[in-house]
């Protein structure tokens, strides 16, 4: 018998991190739905404002002590453990929602007369703060897309005359809702380009598309993970959430700024995010079976002109895959034969799957890019990026794959009606 035996994530977020002692030997971990925690003594509490507010060094076995619920709570930071064990994270922090944890990674890592360089397209709400938001701190922005190669944004920056001022590289892979697919060892490659030895280039990815499962950029060099766990993490689309993932030195930065944004998520939200890790490996191996199924009922169909799922990638995008991810995920988009009148046809037809934006839920949510998520995009980038009129994008959830086959087949078939 291997006495080095390692559990996997999958085995260990029913019990990791709590103890049933600690709470009646309640085998759940209990909602601590409190503001604040009484110390034992004076003493206690002057040590822990200590360690909490850096006045000196946290000793080898000492924790930081529960203070007020602001700053830490053992439903977030037991969840924060466990999250951490998927990406093989030394540190993470939860946030009210996944816009929170991005902005708050802007916010902290980005300084007046920097650049962030980030890849396009991102999630509209990104988009949006990239854009309109950073630019009132002093901080520019430049964009690159799939399939432009290193050496191509390398000029692109020089042309720029910033290459200097380039602070974070901020990735989203793959590209919501095509698929592609960004090289995240070309980002951290490039990263190196721009650091100095005065000043660290950073590397941030959302991860939220692949889940903690399919794809963990820490492993490629990243330095911060993403995730609005508000999709795949919560997963039943009842929760709005959001987490960070990188080492000690990362997430303290992090979980200072969030103390005083005061936007960590509460003990509820903590305790709903624990109960949904002990199902994320079925639901989310689930979804990608049944995302397969689809995809290959969709493939065939004589009134689909284009199927995007990452189990059909080919050429460049492929290799990078096959580099980088572990599973082709439950995302699947696809051009319907016609235009925008088709595939609101298509959308309203349908009996089982819902019409509403999010992803990774276990129920499988449609909606059309192009008028809904990126309807903000501009018709130039729509262009660019293949979001088309007739382009529907689809969540696969865990119903079985017959009657969502079925619930597809039935509102195709009459198309021409
Ligand atoms: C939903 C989403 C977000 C934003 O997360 P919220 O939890 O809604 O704030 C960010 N990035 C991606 C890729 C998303 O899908």
């Amino acid at each position: 018998m291997d006495s080095n035996h390692k559990f996997s994530p999958e085995s260990l977020m029913m019990s990791y991190g709590y103890s049933p002692e600690w709470s009646e030997g309640a085998i759940k971990c209990p909602i601590f739905q409190t503001s604040t925690f009484v110390f034992k003594s004076a003493e206690e509490g002057k040590a822990f404002f200590e360690v909490a507010y850096g006045l000196r060094e946290k000793g080898e076995a000492e924790e930081l002590g529960l203070i007020y619920s602001r700053i830490n709570n053992p439903d977030l930071e037991i969840l924060e453990n466990r999250l951490t064990l998927w990406d093989g994270a030394e540190d993470c922090a939860v946030f009210e929602s996944g816009m929170s944890a991005i902005s708050t990674v802007f916010l902290e890592f980005l300084h007046p007369g920097d650049v962030l360089l980030f890849s396009n397209p991102v999630y509209g709400g990104t988009d949006h703060f990239i854009k309109h938001i950073l630019d009132k701190y002093g901080i520019e922005v430049i964009g690159f897309y799939p399939h432009q190669e290193k050496e191509e944004i390398m000029e692109m920056v020089k042309q720029s005359g910033k290459a200097d001022k380039i602070a974070m590289v901020y990735v989203e892979t793959p590209a919501n809702p095509t698929n592609d697919i960004i090289d995240i060892e070309m980002c951290v490659e490039l990263a190196k380009e721009y650091s100095t030895d005065e000043r660290k280039t950073y590397v941030a990815v959302d991860n939220t598309y692949m889940g903690p499962l399919w794809q963990h950029p820490l492993k490629f060099g990243a330095d911060l993970v993403l995730y609005s766990a508000t999709k795949y993490i919560g997963g039943h689309s009842d929760v709005i959430a959001g987490a960070c993932l990188g080492n000690k030195e990362v997430i303290t930065r992090m979980k200072t700024m969030r103390t005083f944004l005061g936007n960590m998520a509460g003990p509820w939200t903590g305790w709903l995010l624990m109960r949904s890790l002990e199902t994320l490996k079925v639901r989310m191996d689930k979804q990608a079976e049944n995302a397969k199924a689809v995809a290959d009922f969709l493939s065939l169909h004589p009134k689909i002109e284009k199927v995007y799922y990452l189990g059909y990638l080919e050429g460049k995008n492929k290799e990078i895959f096959d580099r980088q991810c572990e599973g082709a995920g439950a995302m699947v988009s696809f051009d319907v034969v016609g235009g925008e009148k088709e595939a609101f046809k298509l959308i309203n037809r349908l009996k089982l799957i819902k019409l509403a934006v999010s992803l990774g839920s276990t129920e499988s949510l449609i909606q059309h890019p192009g008028t809904m998520t990126h309807a903000g995009v501009s018709e130039e980038d729509k262009e660019k990026l293949n979001i088309t009129p007739s382009l529907v994008r689809l969540s696969v959830g865990v119903e079985n794959p017959v009657d969502l086959i079925h619930d597809l087949e039935q509102a195709l078939s009459k198309m021409d009606a």
